[in-house]
């Protein structure tokens, strides 16, 4: 056996051992209620686990992304980056975000008491994802155990706000210069993309308003107005006959998940028209002189941007030749373009191998539907390696009575552990400054 050879028995028993610390851990955060909005507890979160890995020898840094959206003393969009320096080698990166979204109705327990319910812990960020950051240290630590004198560079981070957009924490740290090419190699993101599957990036976004205009006038003669609210019924229309048929027919060749996912998709987030939502009493009697849509498209590696917004924009086009006092506004709110990994990176094919081998059945190859903070990895960062990977079901995140399975965090953190051996002795893919 030579020394770059793992001992995965030992490594395996190790981890089994560690049961009830990873429960606790995975409790631990739990009970921070890190929730976004308005974005609390964050600054508790980071020193938590820069206390816990500080402790183990870790180099902890903290960052508040001062200025970016949200931020304020009140609510310090605070991030934590743990290195520990071994000899020369690559940098593996594990990026966790540590906000959650919020709790919502129908819950049969309490969010934030982490109770444990046989193989199960329960709680809001249980799934996504303060159990995939705890499997994370855990493989981390007990990597480090078994082998103090590693080659290359582990790092750990805890960022804010992925659940807004993540502008305050991993692209914060991708503009600094922190988490980007070339002082990283790999990354390992750990959302609950479920623990056989290797997530390799996501679908794009582009979030638009639109605004139709009308004339006010009264209720009881709305022919003397014009009514923004039919005007935006015209779109909504031509939506269902012309838009949704179209995107249905666009398939992907990336391996989006679930099905459904794998066409070009349209969501009506929101329609505001006419009276305020908030009055006493009884609306008074007007002709709507303003109505607003959000739309939330997501589209696929085949599609450029500009053809998905002249998409919308041909048809509301033509509503302003062909409908009679049409006319509209549309606003930009929020774009991604859509990312994968290459298959052959060492950070895919590593992880796949260590799916093999803990879990005895072939890794499969997965993009997600909805985008997460690889977008600015690869965007700002320019670092392609990076992959999302993570014990938790996907289906569950963001759902009342979340929960996360302590067996599932076992298997991925060993699936962890191994992949970050052999990622740390692969040859550094560029020299190091
Ligand atoms: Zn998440």
């Amino acid at each position: 056996m030579s020394n770059t050879d793992l001992n995965v028995r030992e490594l395996n028993r190790r981890i089994t051992d560690k049961r009830e610390d990873l429960i606790k851990l995975t409790q631990d955060l739990i009970r921070i209620p890190t929730l976004n909005p308005p974005g609390e507890f964050y600054d508790d979160c980071c020193r938590f686990l820069g206390e816990r890995l500080g402790a183990r020898g870790f180099d902890i840094q903290y960052y508040r992304a001062q200025g970016s959206p949200g931020d304020s003393d009140r609510y310090p969009r605070m991030n934590v980056v743990a290195q520990k320096a071994g000899g020369s080698g690559p940098c593996v990166h594990f990026n966790s975000h540590i906000d959650v979204v919020a709790v919502g109705n129908h819950w049969s327990r309490d969010p934030f008491a982490a109770e444990l319910a046989g193989d199960l812990i329960y709680g809001r960020g249980a799934c996504d994802m303060k159990g995939g950051l705890a499997a994370s240290i855990i493989a981390v630590e007990t990597y480090l155990e078994m082998y103090p004198n590693h080659p290359g560079r582990i790092e750990i981070s805890g960022t804010a706000d992925e659940e807004s957009g993540g502008y305050g924490g991993v692209a914060y740290l991708a503009d600094l210069g922190i988490m980007a090419a070339p002082r990283i190699d790999h990354v390992i993101i750990p959302e609950p993309l479920n623990k056989d599957r290797v997530c390799l990036g996501h679908r794009g976004v582009w979030w638009a308003e639109i605004e139709t205009h009308g004339r006010i006038a009264h209720g009881s003669m709305p022919f003397d107005g014009d009514s923004a609210i039919r005007h935006m019924g015209a779109v909504m229309q031509a939506f269902e006959q012309q838009l949704y048929p179209q995107l249905a027919q666009k398939r992907t060749r990336m391996p989006v998940v679930p099905d459904g996912a794998k066409a070009s998709t349209l969501n009506i987030n929101s329609v505001h028209g006419g009276e305020g939502e908030a009055f006493d009493g009884l609306p008074t009697a007007l002709v709507a002189d303003s109505c607003r849509l959000i739309l939330d498209r997501r589209f696929l590696i085949e599609e450029q941007l500009s053809t998905v917004k002249a998409e919308v924009t041909d048809l509301l086009d033509d509503l302003k030749r062909n409908r009679e006092g049409f006319d509209y506004r549309i606003r930009d709110l929020f774009e991604v373009i859509p990312t994968m990994t290459n298959e052959q990176a060492a950070v895919v094919t590593e992880v796949s191998r260590a799916i093999e081998q803990v879990l005895a059945k072939p890794a499969t190859m997965v993009v997600s539907p909805g985008t997460y903070d690889q977008k600015h990895i690869d965007r700002i960062g320019k670092l392609n390696n990076c992959i999302a990977y993570g014990p938790g079901i996907l289906t569950l995140a963001h759902q009342p009575d979340e929960y996360v399975s302590v067996t599932d965090m076992l298997h991925s953190a060993e699936v962890m552990a191994i992949a970050l051996h052999n990622l740390l002795h692969t040859a550094t893919p560029a020299a190091k400054t």
